[in-house]
Formats: structure tokens, C-alpha cells, sequence
């Protein structure tokens, strides 16, 4: 059989980019394919635009008559798009998306064919979709799963089907998918800020999370990628020698865009923006061959299925290109990997964005409440804000000096540090009108606008202020935002509850002036919240004794960081914010679990194979070469042969040792997986998994490695790191 490697190497160097071609305004082909508000006065009667608007507004609900106009008017625009086929889309917690498609078309009594497309297809299916992972949920034979209709998402057209954003729950209620929760926690969001928004302004009605993420990501040739197992199967190399030249010259970071990537990166965008998603900025990452894509925020929720529906579209757009898309958190050894920075904000429906500071006291004071919440709330939960970012892959990342490390904690710089330092000095009480003069020009007045400082962000923070909105770092590129998102949200939410309750208090009990009872609880959050407020560098060894001194929490796998979501604390935070009850947190724990679980298994099995079927068969096949050549000079040289063969007979030796000691592992790991699975509970198997395992893997590289270094590169199986990483 002729070496895949060479077929792929000689497909890939033949490779010409495709021209791009330009996309003209984007303006004019934003949303082309998205039943917006602009489509839906042209496809709906007022009175059904009226319902949906206050459907995403105010979380009303459509009735059924409504619905069929709805549906009506967007079957109506899909047709006259050229759609064929509808699909309710959801999450289901894989962390990808899913969709079943059915076709508009129908038979009707007289057996007439018919377009067929009515409320009761848009606000509710049951797809059969019972395979899809649920914890235990769906274990009874009546729990059925439910789509339902998110009209806080537009309908949208990809390719030929009218797709709509559905939530996914059990006939029971409870959430079998990323999207419920995530809005449950983005409405006890709005209830809670709102509350608090109206201490600084009358007028607000809403508050929305914002939310802006940076998608990370590599691009490898398609065919140099199918060459290799553990490409195709688990998305990472889990085997392969560093190429001579990594990132260690910083030659790729924000460099020229290599043609045939910006002719996907047009693409792409083109793509992007008729669907509806504001991409907005692209470039050359850290690592060779990796880049990123980030657009401008918008609302969580739509922010998060963008997020979703983008990385589907990546993966249909470089496979046009001749590429593959990796996700993955660390896809090769020895550069860095993904991330997803996670933007955050809040802001009300009278446009404030609550975490900017502003130019009046007033507005400084409003910005300081959020902030100083945000910072409470996070000290207060940060081991539960860990477990939101836990995945097998991510835990590659997580503190390997690329990315935060996996304590969290907050870092917002000099000029805001001082400001928080200040106002732990407020007296208790009622304020003189000396200190609340002082207070309003020197401390909070004295907030720019514009935080400069913040131009100097520690990149090292999982958590960091950059100027009008929190940035969390530790996210990994292949997750669901809606998981960090549904977390996140959910304690902030909790905390500014808190918050309200006993500046109310303090403003009926102790007769506090409203800005008075704010600076007095601000001023106990700030004291009480300190050990989470780190400015230094968090990759540091002297960061993890600091952290432990600070009583922080350092889960450093999956496995440990899954524990806290069923603790009593969270139990307790997700049922009092009506986020998720106590069925629906050990469901998703679960499943996070099983996934854990299954994606080291598969990894070790791949990992078996291409050492069994591939490496060890390339390296015997060049000892038999060694053997030949040394066999040979023996009968020429007779005794004397050791001389001239010195060389081969000591690679050979080195090539035998690596042989044995590869395989030798191998088969612990076998062993290891097998006593692993038949531990009785998945949390077990977890952990048998994580630390008897996985700790195999990186010992049976380092052997495969040293393989890949000695053996003849025409006998090398698999493409290498420079082939895969340097291809242009
Ligand atoms: P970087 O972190 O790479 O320096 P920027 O500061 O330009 O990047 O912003 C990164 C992301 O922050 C963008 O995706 C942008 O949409 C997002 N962003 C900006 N303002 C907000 C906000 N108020 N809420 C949420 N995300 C925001
Ligand atoms: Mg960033």
C-alpha cells in the first residue's frame, strides 16, 4: 500500500489558492440570510411582529394563533430564498449543535403535494433524537425530548434549510441541552441588574449580558490531516516530534496572511456575514498555521449561537479550501494552543454599557457597583466559574503556561486597584458632607473614562478588566460559550441580588442616603473579596503557594473540577436563581463526566493502533533495512565489519530499545484502560481514567518521538510537524 503520508505530501504541494473574489459591502449582505426585523415587517402582519418583539423583549409568550402566522410568514421568506427543508437546531450537550431536517413539503388529503409549514412545526418538536447524551434523565421510557422555538434567536438559511434555534428539554422540563440553562441565567440576569440599573437611572428596563468571544484556531492541509489518525479521530496529534522551528521566533504573529488562508478567511467572512454574524477582525495567531476570528459583541445568547453556527461554517468552508479546522484546545506539543476569550458585559436597554466608566460621579458610582459586584461574585464562586471550562481537552491548557492557569482569579489594574484601595477607607454609616465631596471629586470622579493603564493587560489573568468589560481567558476554543456564559451569569446574578437586598435594607433600617447605603456595601465587598485581586504573574510557581495561602481552589483536571457543581453551595445558587434544579445539575455533571471519560478512551485506543499497525511496523521494517546493510558488510569485511558498521549497529540498538519500551507501554495502558472500565461509577472511572491512564500517553510519545527521529523519513508513517504546521 503506498504511504499515505506521500500521497497526501504530494497533493498538498500541488495546491494553488483559489482567487478571492471580493465581497463587496458587507453592510449590504449583512443578515441576507436571517429573518430579521427587516424581513419580518415584510413577511409578517403587526400584530405577529408585535408578539415576537415582546417575545424577545420581555420573554412573553406567542399563543398558538400567533404562532401560525409566525410560521406562516417565515415559511413564506424561506421559499422565497430557496429553502427546502426545515430544521429545529439545538445544543445538545455534546457541545456541538444538532439538526434534523424535514422537508417543507407535504401530502394533503386529496393527495395533492403542498408546502407544508405551520405553528405547531415552528414552536415545538420531537425529534427522535434519544441518543444524545442526558445523564439519566431520559433513563424512563417516557421521557421524551422536546425542541421548542428561542424567539430570542432569529430564524436563519443555511444552504437550503430554514434553521431555528430551538432549546432542548425533557417531556419532564428539565434541560437536556447548553441553550436552556444559559437563558434562564441571562434572565435572572436582567431581573437582578435591572434592579440595581435603577438605583442610577429610573429608566431602565432591561439588562442584557453582552457577550464578544475570540475564536482561536489552526488551519492543516485536508489531505496532510487525513493522514493521520488521531488528527481524524480525536483532533489532536498524540504523537509527533516538534518541527526544529516552532513559534520561537514570532515570525507568525500578526504577520501576512498566507494567500490560501485569506482566500478561506474571505470565504469564510462572506459566508459569516450573510448569516448574520458581525466577524469584525482576523489574524495570525501565536503558533504557526493558527489564526483568529473575532466579531463584535453582541447579546450572550445570540452571541453564543453565532459562536455555534460559525465553527460549523469554518469546518464547510476549509474543507472548500483544501483545509481542515482544528478546535481543539492543544492540537500539537510544543506551541500553544486555543482559547476562546470570553468578553463580557452588561448593558441596559437605555444603551449604557454598566462596566464602562462614565464622565459624570454618578456614573462612576454605577460602574463601581457592577464591577465591584462582578469582582464579589466571582471570589465568591470562583471554584464553580472553574468547573464551567473543564473538558479533556482544555485541561491541556489550563496552566501549561499558554493560557491562565487553573486557579482563577481577577486582575484590573493600577489605576483601579488604588480606586478600590480608597473606598475601603469610606467611614461606616452615614458619610459627612466633607467625605462625600472628597468621595465624589477625588475617588470616584477621579475614574478617566478612558482606563489607560488597562492598555497594559496581564495576559496571564484568567479574569482580567480591560477597560469596559471583563475578559475570561481560561475558555477553550472548541467549548460552548454557553457554559462559562450560564455560570457567569448566573452568580453575578445572585450576587447583585444579594447586594440590592441589603443596600435596601440599609437605606430602610439605618436611613442611608441611596449613595451612602451603595458605598457601604461596596466597601465590605471590596475588604471581603481581596484574595481573588491578583496583579502579578499567574504562570509562576509562586502564584500556586499564594493561591493556597489564599484558600483559592486549584482543580487541575476535569474530573476534580466537575465536584463543586453538585456541592451543596451550588445546588443551593442554581435553584435559588431557577437556573437549574438538582436532577438537571448531577444529569449535566454527568454527562460532562462520561464525555471525560470517552474522550481519553478514544484517545488511548488510537493511540494503541498507531502504535501497533504503524509505528512499530516502520520501525521493524528499517532494523531489517539495518540488518541487510550490516549483514551484507559482514560478508564483505567479515570480523572486521563492526568498524564499518558502527553507525547502523548503534542506531539499531537505539531503534531496539525504543521498540520495546514503546510497546511495553503500550500495553500497561491497555491494561489500565480495561481495569478503568470496570469501575462501577463514572466518577471513579474518571479518575481512574485522568491519573492511571492518560499519564501513559505523554511516556509512549516520548518513545514514538525518538522513533520518528531515528527511523528513515520515506518509512515515517505519519506527516510531520513541519509538513502539517508549514504547509502554506
Ligand atoms: P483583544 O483582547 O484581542 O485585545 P479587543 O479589546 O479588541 O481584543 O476586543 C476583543 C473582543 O471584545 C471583541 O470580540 C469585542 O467584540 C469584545 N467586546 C468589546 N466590548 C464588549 C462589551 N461591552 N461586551 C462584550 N464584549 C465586548
Ligand atoms: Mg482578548
Amino acid at each position: 500500500m503506498p504511504n499515505m503520508r506521500f500521497e497526501a505530501l504530494k497533493k498538498s504541494l500541488r495546491r494553488e489558492h483559489t482567487q478571492i473574489e471580493e465581497m463587496g459591502k458587507r453592510s449590504e449582505l449583512f443578515g441576507q440570510q436571517v429573518f430579521n426585523e427587516e424581513k419580518m415587517l415584510q413577511f409578517l402582519t403587526r400584530e405577529a411582529f408585535d408578539n415576537v418583539k415582546s417575545a424577545s423583549f420581555q420573554g412573553s409568550k406567542i399563543d398558538r394563533k400567533i404562532a401560525d402566522q409566525v410560521a406562516e410568514g417565515m415559511k413564506a421568506w424561506a421559499l422565497s430564498m430557496g429553502a427546502t427543508h426545515y430544521t429545529h437546531w439545538f445544543q445538545p450537550l455534546t457541545g456541538a449543535t444538532a439538526e434534523k431536517h424535514d422537508a417543507f413539503f407535504d401530502i394533503i388529503s386529496d393527495g395533492r403535494a403542498m408546502e407544508k409549514f405551520g405553528g405547531s412545526q415552528l414552536v415545538q418538536q420531537e425529534p427522535d433524537a434519544s441518543s444524545f447524551p442526558s445523564g439519566g434523565i431520559r433513563n424512563t421510557f417516557e421521557a421524551r425530548g422536546y425542541t421548542a422555538w428561542d424567539p430570542t434567536s432569529p430564524a436563519f438559511i443555511y444552504k437550503t434549510t430554514l434553521c431555528i434555534p430551538t432549546i432542548f428539554v425533557a417531556y419532564t422540563g428539565e434541560a437536556l441541552d447548553n441553550k436552556a440553562p444559559l437563558l434562564r441565567a441571562l434572565h435572572a440576569m436582567d431581573e437582578a441588574a435591572t434592579g440595581v440599573a435603577q438605583y442610577f437611572d429610573k429608566n431602565v428596563r432591561k439588562v442584557h449580558a453582552t457577550l464578544g468571544w475570540e475564536q482561536e484556531y489552526f488551519l492543516v492541509d485536508k489531505e496532510l490531516a487525513r493522514s493521520r489518525p488521531d488528527l481524524v479521530m480525536t483532533g489532536r496529534t498524540l504523537v509527533g516530534n516538534p518541527a526544529a522551528k516552532g513559534q520561537q521566533l514570532d515570525d507568525h504573529y500578526f504577520g501576512v496572511i498566507p494567500p490560501r488562508v485569506l482566500s478561506f478567511m474571505s470565504d469564510l467572512e462572506k459566508q459569516s456575514v450573510k448569516l448574520g454574524i458581525p466577524v469584525k477582525t482576523r489574524h495570525n495567531e501565536v503558533a504557526p498555521n493558527q489564526f483568529e476570528l473575532a466579531p463584535v459583541f453582541e447579546e450572550a445568547n445570540l452571541s453564543v449561537d453565532h459562536n455555534l453556527l460559525l465553527m460549523d461554517v469554518m469546518e464547510e468552508i476549509a474543507d472548500r479550501h483544501s483545509f481542515m479546522v482544528l478546535f481543539h484546545e492543544k492540537p500539537f506539543a510544543g506551541i500553544n494552543g486555543s482559547g476562546k476569550h470570553n468578553n463580557w458585559s452588561l448593558a441596559t436597554d437605555t444603551g449604557v454599557n454598566l462596566l464602562s466608566p462614565g464622565s459624570t460621579p454618578m456614573k462612576n458610582l454605577q460602574f463601581l457597583t457592577f464591577f465591584v459586584n462582578t469582582i464579589k461574585a466571582v471570589d465568591t464562586y470562583e471554584e464553580l466559574l472553574r468547573s464551567s471550562i473543564a473538558s479533556a481537552s482544555n485541561d491541556h491548557r489550563l496552566g501549561a503556561n499558554e493560557a491562565p492557569p487553573s486557579i482563577l482569579s481577577i486582575f484590573i489594574g493600577k489605576q483601579l486597584s488604588d480606586v478600590l484601595d480608597e473606598l475601603e477607607g469610606v467611614s461606616k454609616g452615614k458619610l459627612s458632607p466633607e467625605e462625600k465631596t472628597e468621595l465624589k471629586l477625588n475617588v470616584v470622579g477621579k475614574i478617566p473614562e478612558i482606563l489607560l493603564d488597562n492598555t497594559d493587560r496581564n495576559r496571564t489573568s484568567p479574569f482580567a478588566f480591560t477597560g469596559n468589560k471583563f475578559e475570561m481567558r481560561g475558555v477553550g476554543a472548541k467549548m460552548n460559550c454557553a457554559k462559562p456564559m450560564t455560570v457567569l451569569n448566573t452568580i453575578v446574578a445572585k450576587q447583585l441580588k444579594q447586594f440590592k437586598k441589603e443596600v435596601d435594607a440599609l437605606i430602610d433600617k439605618k436611613k442611608l442616603k441611596k449613595d451612602e447605603a451603595v458605598f457601604n456595601i461596596l466597601r465590605e465587598y471590596i475588604k471581603s473579596s481581596k484574595r481573588i485581586r491578583f496583579e502579578g504573574d499567574g504562570y509562576g510557581m509562586q502564584w500556586q503557594e499564594e493561591a493556597r495561602r489564599r484558600k483559592l481552589s486549584n482543580n487541575k483536571n476535569t474530573p476534580e473540577a466537575l465536584q463543586v457543581l453538585t456541592s451543596k453551595e451550588s445546588v443551593a445558587l442554581f435553584k435559588e436563581m431557577d437556573v437549574m434544579n438538582e436532577v438537571e445539575l448531577r444529569a449535566h455533571q454527568e454527562v460532562e463526566l462520561a464525555a471525560y471519560v470517552m474522550h481519553i478512551q478514544i484517545e488511548g485506543r488510537i493511540l494503541g493502533e498507531m502504535i501497533y499497525t504503524h509505528i512499530l511496523p516502520a520501525a521493524i521494517r528499517y532494523q531489517n533495512l539495518l540488518l541487510e546493510n550490516i549483514n551484507n558488510l559482514k560478508e564483505v569485511y567479515g570480523a572486521a565489519h563492526k568498524k564499518v558498521a558502527e553507525s547502523q549497529l548503534n542506531i539499531l540498538e537505539q531503534i531496539g530499545e525504543h521498540v520495546v519500551a514503546v510497546k511495553k507501554l503500550t500495553d500497561e495502558m491497555i491494561e489500565a484502560r480495561k481495569s478503568a472500565n470496570s469501575l462501577a461509577t463514572i466518577n471513579k472511572k474518571a479518575q481512574a481514567y485522568c491519573n492511571n491512564v492518560k499519564p501513559y500517553f505523554d511516556s509512549i510519545r516520548s518513545h514514538s518521538d525518538k522513533l520518528e527521529k531515528l527511523i528513515a523519513d520515506d518509512l515515517w508513517p505519519f506527516a510531520k510537524y513541519r509538513e502539517l504546521l508549514f504547509a502554506k
